[in-house]
């Protein structure tokens, strides 16, 4: 401090003199001011910004206590020194006691000038303790501060981690595929529900090599080795494979695997889902080896045709040539088995779009059955007999229902060649017409029954060489339906068939 300010708080003009003097003395420069009473004792106090003030005990109407009071409340580091006359040991502890910083007695002011400094060196200490409490205070406030933001923080990304992996397995638990999470090692470290419902596996039976033991023996290896290579892949990929269910049946997935996308550093979990596409596989097994029929369906006939046409092309010059009709009947019936081939496939398409055109309106059926029967194309093989209702109406397509019977005709003399006899039948069954075609043929296993109408079922027949498609019954079951009727067979093996349809009957 360059020249303390002290505040002399003395009425009498000699004793502040003197007090002066012996601190110039002492060599201690300072800069004073003197008051005598109570008002500019205050106004000091306020204005003269005192470093240190001394105080005489007793004055007219004030004392050093209510002056040490006054200042406690306004300067509470400034140090204060009673200056005085005896004032009586008892007194001086009273005052000690209640924080004054000094006495001087003003017989002995010559000790003063080191209290003075004492004291105002006590007050900076003080004062620079006080700066530095303040500032380890504030400093602490903002560290429990910055300390309860880190806290909130980190319970907010917890809470949002939470959250987060809830929603995600969630929507894992969600989805209908099966569904796991593996480590880039290709450990699985979770499974969906649907992994335990299909796999009929126990929670404790998890993680990769059960993976594996779930699989189909002979896709095993390929997946292996298809998984090591998606693993080096960022993008994932997918492969195929049978996975076995609870009931040890194998059912063709789609295995999709995806790494999970980390912000920092390579992935390394992997998600992954495997979808049903048994149905898928066996439709795409039923067309590949459909195309392969009809193909094959389509090419005997169309053979026969370009012979025959290539022969009638030699002999073109020659028209009387004896073969000549026997070559143009051949070439007529390959077209018609063509021809009879595509009408399948339309019929199919359009039943499959829900096309198929019927165009009721009443006729006589037993009258409409026999011209059909009657108009078939020749076969000394067969006898056909129809009998039955002749009263009979029914409200039908007619070109529809001649369609179906000639297929169940078609059918009893392609799939029963020794029958001989065929007989059709027509009687009221329950209301609705009923046309039934028997034939003694070697009949059908109960076991086949159920599948007859499918589309492109067909029995095999152990490597005998009947042609066809699988679908004339289907079309028939999807004519009879349009009509609001009913489709079956029933048959014993060794007794013969009888395919039968059943029509609305006319009321009118
Ligand atoms: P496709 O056009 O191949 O003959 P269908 O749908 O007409 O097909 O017939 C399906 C299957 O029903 C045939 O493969 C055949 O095995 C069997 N089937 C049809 N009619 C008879 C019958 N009268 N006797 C024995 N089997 C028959």
């Amino acid at each position: 401090m360059v020249h303390p300010r002290i505040l002399v708080l003395e009425d009498n003009d000699f004793d502040a003199d003197l007090l002066c003097r012996e601190l110039k003395k002492s060599g201690l420069g300072f800069v004073s001011k003197i008051v005598q009473n109570r008002s500019e004792y205050e106004h000091a106090v306020g204005d003269f910004h005192p470093d240190i003030i001394l105080s005489d005990y007793s004055l007219p109407s004030f004392d050093a206590v209510t002056a040490f009071q006054i200042k406690q409340q306004v300067l509470p580091l400034v140090p204060f020194i009673v200056v005085s006359g005896t004032i009586g040991e008892e007194n001086a502890v009273a005052l000690i006691n209640i924080g004054i910083t000094d006495y001087a007695s003003k017989d002995n002011l010559l000790s003063l000038p080191a209290k003075i400094h004492r004291a105002l060196e006590d007050a900076e200490i003080r004062r620079e303790k006080l700066i530095a409490d303040e500032k380890i205070k504030s400093i602490n406030a903002e560290l429990s501060q910055l300390n309860a933001e880190l806290e909130d923080r980190v319970a907010a990304r917890t809470k949002a981690l939470t959250e987060s992996e809830n929603r995600f397995r969630n929507m894992m638990e969600t989805i209908p595929q099966i569904a796991w999470t593996n480590t880039v090692r290709g450990k699985v470290d979770y499974y969906n529900q649907r992994w335990y419902d299909y796999t009929g596996l126990s929670r404790l039976q998890t993680g990769i090599s059960n993976f594996i033991t779930a699989l189909h023996p002979d896709d095993r290896k390929e997946s292996v080795s298809q998984f090591s290579f998606l693993r080096k892949h960022i993008d994932g990929g997918e492969f195929q494979a049978r996975i076995k269910r609870w009931d040890n049946l194998y059912k063709w997935h789609l295995i999709r695997l995806m790494p999970i996308k980390e912000t920092e550093g390579p992935s390394q979990h992997w998600i992954g889902t495997a979808t049903d596409i048994h149905e898928l596989k066996i439709l795409q097994q039923k067309k590949d080896d459909f195309i392969s029929i009809a193909s094959h369906e389509l090419k005997t006939p169309i053979t026969t045709l370009k012979a025959s046409l290539q022969l009638l092309d030699r002999m073109k010059n020659d028209p009387s040539a004896s073969i000549f009709p026997e070559l143009i009947t051949r070439a007529n019936k390959s077209l018609d088995k063509v021809y009879t081939l595509i009408e399948d496939l339309l019929n199919t398409s359009k039943a499959n779009e829900d096309q198929l055109q019927i165009t009721p309106k009443k006729f006589n059926l037993l009258k409409a059955v026999r011209e059909c029967c009657e108009n078939l194309p020749a076969n000394d093989a067969f006898m056909v007999h129809v009998e039955g209702d002749e009263t009979m109406d029914v409200y039908a397509d007619i070109s529809r229902t001649e369609q179906v019977l000639i297929n169940f005709v078609n059918n009893a003399m392609k799939y029963a060649p020794d029958s001989r006899e065929i007989n059709v039948r027509v009687e009221r069954v329950l209301g609705m017409a009923k046309i039934s075609v028997i034939d003694k043929g070697p009949g059908i296993p109960a076991q086949n029954l159920r599948f007859l109408f499918d589309r492109y079922y067909r029995i095999n027949h152990g490597g005998s060489e009947y042609t066809g498609l699988g679908l004339g019954l289907y079309i028939c079951a999807e004519i009879v339906k349009k009509h609001d009727g009913t489709i079956g067979a029933d048959s014993e093996v060794g007794s013969g068939s009888t395919f039968w349809f059943t029509l609305p009957v006319s009321s009118s």
